[in-house]
């Protein structure tokens, strides 16, 4: 682990700065060969990262595959199949009054960016945003987590010699290098972590006015609606088990945290997932190898202690008992209606326990919903087309999924990230881009056609001039010159 005396920040990131200025890391050819870099890196070092996942987090290597090797190349293959149309920029629109002007919008790099990110998807969460720096021609330093410290060392070392070291650097360590980074001037925070840390990044990045990203977290909601079709319910059961138990045993910001059904139809629900737990982990959940461990002793002893409550304990209706501290394993558990009050209904859980609650009609989904903060990822299991449409208009989340759960997360044409208390700014494909770039307006004038009426002394007839080459476009200019068409009544009253 880097401290205080290993990295002596203010030169590093001086000549980061510098390097940044050279105009390196501007050219499209260095992006794609920094992005061909990390693919070769994923490449070349599946097996060391899968190794590294299963010793911070015990993920399958397939598991590991799908949510970050995997993820991570197509987001690179998305990426540098689009880069240099996405570097290219737009042509925009002017008015009237702009006759012989050109336009366009001109994203340009930000300069050198800090990412910090969290230990769960230690590879995904370090090297999305990482691609996107990189995308938009900035020079990037990478803070992973230390809780996932396989991962971050291999990150750390691994990279080297697969991209530009000069531009892009990996800094291991804890809060307190954390914290150190923050006191640096960036250009660009990009954080992903809790609402309790970013609050801290927040303020640092007032500081320097720094422009800021906060991939946070929270409770999603799965609301099942009563499926009357067995296969539809079946498959629901599945997505629903595979997006708490089946992605990092629920520590997944966009993981199930709980169920929401009608009560007339919670049993059936439940009963069907008890039979999906088996069948996907086998009768024995201790034997498994499909589900993740949890990250380290007092994440375990947090998980555990919200189950503690005499209350809470009550509700468990499946698992709950299987907690091998040695391991860092913990069932798969169910609890139905746990109190409302009680921290694993009001906290975001990150484990593999899955409260279902119940509600008198399904449609009270929503203001229970509402009554909370607002989540990072909504599921919604129904093919009913009213009930689809009140949940996208009447409440608020960073995405509503219909049908399914965790997909979102590996689209590359759909933002990625969160709205009120689960964060702001997105991220993935095009919008990574954009996130680590600045939208420049270019506008490029001609000399000629230079409107005398923009220009003082005032006159009554400038400002009717001036109304219409604000309000009409040339072929409505036109017709009101003609007669043919009514001038506004501000214009009339001149
Ligand atoms: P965390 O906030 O404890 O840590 C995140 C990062 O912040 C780590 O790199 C850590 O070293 C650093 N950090 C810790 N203390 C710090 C401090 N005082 N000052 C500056 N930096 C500090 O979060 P975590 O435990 O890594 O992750 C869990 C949380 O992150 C959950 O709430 C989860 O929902 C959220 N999360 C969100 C996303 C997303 O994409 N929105 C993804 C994964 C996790």
């Amino acid at each position: 682990m880097e401290s205080k005396r290993v990295w002596d920040w203010e030169r590093d990131l001086k000549n980061m700065r510098d390097y940044f200025k050279s105009g390196k890391t501007r050219e499209a050819s260095w992006r794609e060969y920094q992005l061909q870099g990390l693919r070769r890196f994923l490449v070349e070092k599946e097996q060391d990262i899968s190794m590294a996942l299963m010793q911070d987090l015990g993920k399958h290597r397939v598991e590991a595959f799908r949510d970050e090797v995997g993820t991570v190349m197509k987001s690179i293959n998305f990426a540098l199949k689009n880069l240099r149309e996405w570097m290219s920029g737009q042509k925009a629109k002017l008015p009237q009054i702009a006759l012989l002007t050109s336009a366009e919008i001109v994203p340009e790099p930000l300069g050198l960016v800090l990412v910090i990110s969290s230990w769960n998807f230690p590879f995904g969460l370090s090297l999305e945003p990482l691609i996107g720096a990189i995308a938009a021609g900035n020079s990037v330093v990478l803070k992973p987590s230390e809780l996932s410290c396989a991962s971050s060392s291999l990150l750390a070392s691994g990279l080297t010699g697969y991209v530009d070291s000069e531009a892009i650097k990996i800094v291991q360590g804890g809060p307190e290098v954390a914290e150190q980074l923050l006191e640096q001037r960036w250009d660009k925070i990009f954080f992903t972590g809790s609402a309790r840390v970013g609050r801290i990044v927040m303020s640092a990045a007032v500081k320097h006015l720094t422009p800021l990203t906060l991939e946070l977290g929270g409770k999603c909601p799965a609301l099942v609606d009563s499926l009357s079709s067995s296969w539809d319910l079946e498959v629901a059961v599945k997505r629903i088990i595979v997006g708490k138990y089946g992605t990092c045993a629920g520590q997944a910001c966009i993981a199930v945290d709980y169920v929401l059904v009608e009560k007339r139809f919670s049993s059936t629900l439940v009963e069907l997932m008890k039979l999906w737990i088996k069948k996907m982990f086998g009768e024995n959940p201790r034997e498994t190898n499909a589900i993740a461990r949890i990250v380290n002793k007092q994440h375990f002893f947090r998980l555990q202690s919200l189950l503690a409550d005499a209350n809470v304990k009550k509700s468990v209706i499946y698992g709950g008992s299987i907690m091998d501290e040695e391991n860092l394993f913990i069932e798969p558990t169910i609890l139905v209606d746990p109190p409302l009050e009680a921290a694993i209904m009001t906290d975001e859980i990150f484990g593999p326990l899955l409260p279902v609650i119940t509600l008198d009609k399904v449609e009270d989904g929503i203001e229970f919903i509402n009554s909370r903060p607002k989540p990072l990822a909504l599921y919604v299991f129904t093919k009913n087309k009213e009930l689809q449409r009140r949940m996208i208009s009447e409440t608020s989340s960073g995405s509503v999924t219909f049908n399914d759960a965790i997909l979102q997360y590996a689209a590359d044409t759909l933002p990625f990230g969160g709205v009120g208390g689960s964060g702001f700014g997105s991220y993935h494909g095009k919008f990574s881009f954009d996130t680590f770039s600045h939208q420049k307006a270019v506008v490029k004038r001609s000399f000629l056609t230079d409107f005398w009426f923009r220009f003082p002394p005032w006159t009554p007839n400038k400002l009717l001039l001036l109304e219409m080459a604000y309000n009409y476009d040339y072929f409505g200019l036109l017709l009101v010159l003609l007669g043919l068409k009514r001038p506004s009544k501000r214009t009339s009253l001149i």
